[in-house]
């Protein structure tokens, strides 16, 4: 019978829920157990796919094509295990599952209620990962106890505790300690009060991570172990990492988190074997050369809207023992001539997916930039179609080249609706998501990098190359370097003669890991690498060697 562990945030939003729980996922998993992700999210939307990037962040896309929370993508770096559609539920999807099933008749002569029919499908939701063989099922509730939408989760994994029994199932509690200048101490007030709301309900938290900003004292924990009634040892600091998000599984399992789980689960595992995950540690706060990467995106200004392509290029920069120094740029401010030079004595451009007419020309001048200047560049999704508008205007004679996102009417729609989407009426998961094959083209750029035949890769997408100007394109020179395997759709363009000037449909971003960074963002800072090395566009980019103290391996579990 799986085990499963409950993760609720207290006191403020963002705390990193998503993190920690990704984090106990690597520990679990590197500790010789099998462990599934999930997140269950209050809010109504049935997936936040309909969502824009300014109100929820990025929208994960799982391998079966699930438009999920970016948590899912923090679940798969730390775990390197692919999540599903049963890894995101939210009100809405739940309700939308119940109010289907009244319609049927299954409740039929009864009321339909929220406790227990809607408690108890978030529970079916909840037992769906328990499947046989799966040792550990952690699953996050999103939101912050207190939150009025949050209350029929918490009933829910209340209840869970009876149908599993305590044995088998455990609470965690993340909440915030700030630290007040003016009292000169850390206050542990506001997570008592959320302790005290989450025992209101009838949960009792086994372990409680703190997350703060300084060290917290072991008198402040003393006091948050006897008022919030958790042991002593169950207290755990989770102090702002210095260098990298990465860090944070290696300060749980120094505060023996892995133990305290193991014991109250019962669980018969030794400490976590995670030696490479120091090493990928180590190195990201050993990085001794940089390069600065140009991201001309419309959503710049939300720090959530490109967290899979951000954390993909500090893999990359991982790989390369190389820091990458972000120049985030919003696409609409490159529609204006002077500021073209914001994108001066940068080693490499990506343009990142989008949806709609604002900020394309912006987009469609960088690539111009990038294929001109001979600057390495790598676009996703939108970063490909902009890539086609721009090579067709400006080396096509296809002077009004554009998208039928953009101006349908056009008689150059280089890019078009993918087949079978003009009859689509509704928005919600209707794109052309998740994995598909893709067959690469020998001797490209695209096949040096994935060295393989043909990859998978994730979608999410209405618009496509349209196959009309195939042959204009292909004469221009323009290499299609990745076809579907009926061959009739571009899923990767390259050009020949530039240094690295690679685009493609799909997100590479949701497959790179820290430990496995995705071939493409590798070989597309490899070749930012190279032209700092030239020293063109900038100086050399050799950053002075700064000697930090080591993570101390004996401390280190193995
Ligand atoms: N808006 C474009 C399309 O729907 C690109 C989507 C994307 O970048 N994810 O095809």
């Amino acid at each position: 019978m799986a085990k499963h562990i409950f993760v609720t945030g207290g006191v403020v939003s963002s705390l990193g829920k998503g993190i920690t729980t990704g984090a106990l996922g690597l520990l679990l998993k590197r500790m010789g157990l099998t462990v599934k992700l999930q997140k269950l999210d209050p809010y109504i939307n049935v997936d936040p796919g309909t969502m824009n990037p300014y109100e929820h962040g990025e929208v994960y896309v799982t391998e079966d094509g699930a438009e999920t929370d970016l948590d899912l993508g923090h679940y798969e770096r730390f775990t390197g295990d692919p999540v599903s559609r049963d890894s995101n539920f939210t009100t809405g999807r739940i309700y939308s599952t119940v109010i289907q099933r009244e319609r049927r008749g299954d409740f039929l002569g009864k009321t339909v209620q929220v406790v227990p029919h809607i408690t108890d499908e978030i529970k079916n939701c909840i037992k769906k990962l328990a499947q046989p063989g799966v040792d550990v099922v952690i699953t996050e509730i999103g939101g912050t106890v207190g939150d009025i939408e949050s209350l029929p989760f918490l009933e829910a994994i209340r209840q869970m505790r009876h149908d599993v029994h305590s044995r088998n199932c455990m609470y965690v509690h993340l909440s915030f300690v700030p630290f007040l200048k003016a009292a000169g101490e850390a206050k542990t007030k506001p997570t008592q009060q959320s302790v005290g709301e989450l025992r209101r309900i009838g949960i009792q938290p086994d372990v409680l991570i703190i997350r703060t900003e300084r060290h917290i004292s072991q008198e402040a924990k003393k006091k948050l172990s006897l008022f919030c009634n958790v042991d002593e040892e169950a207290v755990i600091e989770e102090k702002d990492v210095d260098f990298s998000i990465y860090e944070v599984p290696l300060h749980l399992i120094r505060q023996g988190l892995d133990r305290f789980i193991a014991e109250r689960l019962s669980l018969p595992v030794g400490r976590p074997r995670i030696s490479d995950w120091i090493d990928v540690v180590e190195t990201i706060k050993h990085l001794n050369q940089s390069v600065k990467i140009a991201v001309a995106g419309k959503y710049i200004a939300h720090q959530d809207a490109y967290k899979s392509i951000y954390e993909a290029l500090t893999h990359a920069g991982i790989h390369h023992k190389t820091k990458v120094e972000l120049v985030k740029i919003e696409s609409e401010e490159l529609e204006t001539p002077e500021n073209m030079k914001k994108l001066e004595g940068v080693h490499g451009i990506l343009v990142p997916g989008g949806f709609g007419n604002r900020g394309i020309e912006g987009k469609i001048n960088a690539a111009q930039y990038a294929r001109e200047k001979k600057i390495p560049y790598l676009g996703l999704c939108l970063g490909m179609q902009i890539a086609v508008i721009e090579f067709g205007r400006h080396c096509c004679g296809l002077t009004e080249a554009t998208s039928g996102e953009f101006n349908p009417q056009s008689k150059q729609c280089v890019i078009d609706l993918l087949p079978g989407q003009r009859e689509v009426k509704d928005k919600g998961a209707t794109m052309r998501l998740g994995a598909f094959p893709c067959v690469l083209k020998e001797g490209s750029k695209a096949q040096a990098a994935y060295g393989q035949g043909q990859v998978m890769e994730r979608h999410r997408h209405r618009y496509e190359f349209n196959n009309q100007f195939r042959e204009v394109y292909e004469h221009r020179g323009l290499i299609f370097s990745g076809l579907s395997p009926d061959g009739k759709l571009v899923e990767i363009i390259e050009l020949a003669d530039h240094p690295w000037f690679v685009a493609v449909q799909f997100h590479p971003e949701f497959k790179s890991q820290p430990i496995q960074p995705h071939p493409l963002f590798r070989d597309f800072i490899g070749a930012a690498l190279k032209l700092t090395q030239k020293g063109s566009n900038s100086a050399s980019r050799r950053m002075k060697r700064i000697e930090r103290p080591k993570t101390h391996p004996e401390q280190m579990p193995e």
